[in-house]
This record gives structure tokens, sequence and C-alpha cells, in this order.
């Protein structure tokens, strides 16, 4: 009996790749990778000026990252977790 199940599960496990392409869901990505320079004025690095990842959450009342996701409490500041890289001057 267990020889059996395990035979059906190989079974449908087989044709799971099948059911995808069937269904039209994603089966495989492609990933791109893009540099974007964020330019601060006069260098007052903080969220403020971010306006590639920084948004106003309407419903919220709230900013927060585009590039992260996580609120934002001060814009007047680069957050801790901030990932942006500067070049060493
Ligand atoms: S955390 Fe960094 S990337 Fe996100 S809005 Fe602030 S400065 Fe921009």
């Amino acid at each position: 009996m267990r020889r059996c199940m395990t035979s059906l599960n190989m079974f449908r496990l087989a044709h799971i790749p099948m059911l995808y392409r069937t269904f039209k869901a994603v089966t495989r990505y492609e990933t791109g990778m893009a540099n974007v320079p964020v330019h601060f004025p006069n260098g007052d690095v903080c969220c403020r000026w971010c306006p590639m990842f920084l948004r106003f959450e309407e419903p919220f009342e709230r900013y927060s990252c585009r590039l992260t996701g996580d609120w934002i409490a001060d814009i007047g500041a680069r957050q801790e977790w901030c990932p942006l890289k500067f070049e060493e001057v």
C-alpha cells in the first residue's frame, strides 16, 4: 500500500510543470539589475531628497521606501538600513 502511495506522489510531482504551463502560471524568472544614481543636493543625504525611492502612502499618511518597503519615520535623515551605496571620495 505504501509503495502505491509513493508512486502516486511521484506521478503527481512529475506533472507539476505541465500543470503550471496549462494554467499559465509563472515557471521561471529572468532577473535584471540596474545601477540608479540618486543625487542629494549640497551633501544633504536624507530621504527627503530621494525622489526615486521615497513614497508618500496616502492611505496611511506616512512615507515609505520603495527600495526596501519599510516605513520611514523621519525623512530628514537617511535610514539606518538604507541600501544606497556611495563612492568614497
Ligand atoms: S532609505 Fe535610502 S533608498 Fe530609501 S528613501 Fe531613504 S535614502 Fe532613499
